[in-house]
Formats: structure tokens, C-alpha cells, sequence
């Protein structure tokens, strides 16, 4: 049924690097000789995992070391110099979505038609697409690495399947153990600034599930929920 490939909901494990899918002729990318089938594994020596990463790490750098993996298995160091509004010119391949490890009663993928079209049948569960194009998470999988990852490259809006503010309903609903379903033991400090712009944040005020994420927030010196 799932023809879309997906990453494993509990998981660290990723393919390394992004693939350059396009070059656009006449580009920066053009002029380094970087091709499609390419895989850009790393800027100023930090790990690129998918084009958000790509974006985020040469985002306002006029001057950067890029590593290329060329399909042959051979190995570019590139030192490049760029204007500062210069676009490289690359089309990445698409983010591989990472799915989601419930099994909600009402889950609408259970509820297609045979015939649907197959994206229809992904579970995804993934805070990049929240933050690329509104898909809803429940963050009942995020890793630190992603929590980490929502603040520092600030992704933000994030959209939150909330489903109920009792902890034994969510769990019901979710059909998850209360120890997973329980999602206000994962923020830290760090979330101070990106949850106030999140859409779960009129159900936290009145939220059980919410309520210690709030509390340790305002002992923050950082935070500035009002
Ligand atoms: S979170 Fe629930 S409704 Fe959404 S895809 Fe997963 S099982 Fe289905």
C-alpha cells in the first residue's frame, strides 16, 4: 500500500547528505560543477541531513567549505566565495517524510478508499512538513535531535495534534501508552521562544498535558509567555 518511501518513527538512522536533484544552468552550482546525483554531505563541517539543513547553513555565509560526495564515491572539498544574495541554483530531492508510530482510533488512513492516491496513505509524522507546509504532528516520537533542531534553525510555525487535554483520553485516542502520549516531560527551556508561536498554544493555557511545559517555562529566565 505505502508506495513513499518513510523513515521509522523511533529512529536515528539517515541517509547521509542530500541529493542534488537539479542545476540550474549558468547558476553558482553550475560554475562549482555540481550535478544532479551529487550528494552535498556537509557545510563549514557540519553534517547537512536534507535541503532545510542545506538552507539553514549557508544561509547568509559569503564564504563556506561545502563536501560533495560525487556518485563515483568520489570526495569534493569545495572553499567557496559567493555574493551575499547569491543563489546557488540547486533543486534538492524531497524530504523522506518520518512516520508516525500511533494508531489513532480515528485515523483517516484507515478510512481511504482503496483507490485513494497513494500519498493519502502516508502516516506522516514529521516537524519539518509542519513547518514546510502545515502537516499536524503530535510529538509523540520528536527526538531531542529534532527538538533541537525546531529551535535552533527556528522552525516555526509547528502545527499540534493536541486530540484531548486529558492525559487518558489523548492516550485512548492516540492508542499509545500514557508514557508516550505525555509529551510535557520533552520541553525544556529551549522551547521558551518557539512555543509561543505554536498552534497548540490557546489548548496549553487550559491543558493538564501542558500545564508543567508552562510551569517550567515561566521558571526560565528566557521565557516570555505572558
Ligand atoms: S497521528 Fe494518528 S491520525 Fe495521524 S497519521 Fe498517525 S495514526 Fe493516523
Amino acid at each position: 500500500m505505502y508506495e513513499f518511501a518513510v523513515t521509522p518513527a523511533v529512529t536515528q538512522i539517515r541517509r547521509r547528505g542530500v541529493e542534488i536533484a537539479e542545476v540550474a544552468a549558468g547558476s553558482l552550482g553550475a560554475e562549482l560543477e555540481l550535478e544532479p546525483g551529487d550528494r552535498v554531505m556537509s557545510v563549514n563541517g557540519r553534517v547537512v541531513r536534507d535541503y532545510l539543513d542545506f538552507r539553514f547553513q549557508t544561509a547568509g555565509e559569503t564564504e563556506m567549505v561545502v563536501d560533495v560526495r560525487k556518485p563515483s564515491g568520489e570526495h569534493w572539498e569545495l572553499n567557496i566565495e559567493r555574493d551575499e544574495a547569491e543563489d546557488f541554483g540547486l533543486s534538492f530531492e524531497q524530504i523522506v517524510p518520518r512516520q508516525c508510530a500511533n494508531e489513532c482510533l480515528f485515523c483517516f488512513c484507515k478510512g481511504n478508499p482503496e483507490t485513494a492516491r497513494p500519498s493519502l496513505f502516508v502516516r506522516d509524522e514529521d516537524v519539518r512538513l509542519s513547518f514546510l507546509y502545515g502537516n499536524y504532528t503530535t510529538l509523540t516520537s520528536i527526538t531531542d535531535d529534532e527538538m533541537r533542531r525546531v529551535v535552533e534553525q527556528r522552525l516555526t510555525p509547528q502545527y499540534v495534534s493536541v486530540h484531548a487535554t486529558d492525559l487518558d483520553v489523548r492516550a485512548y485516542l492516540l492508542g499509545i501508552d500514557k508514557e508516550r502520549a505525555d509529551i510535557s516531560g520533552r520541553f525544556t527551556r529551549r522551547w521558551c521562544c518557539v512555543r509561543r508561536s505554536m498552534t497548540a498554544k490557546s489548548c496549553a493555557r487550559r491543558s493538564l498535558i501542558w500545564r508543567n511545559c508552562i510551569r517550567a517555562c515561566r521558571a526560565s529566565r528566557l521565557c516570555r509567555w505572558d
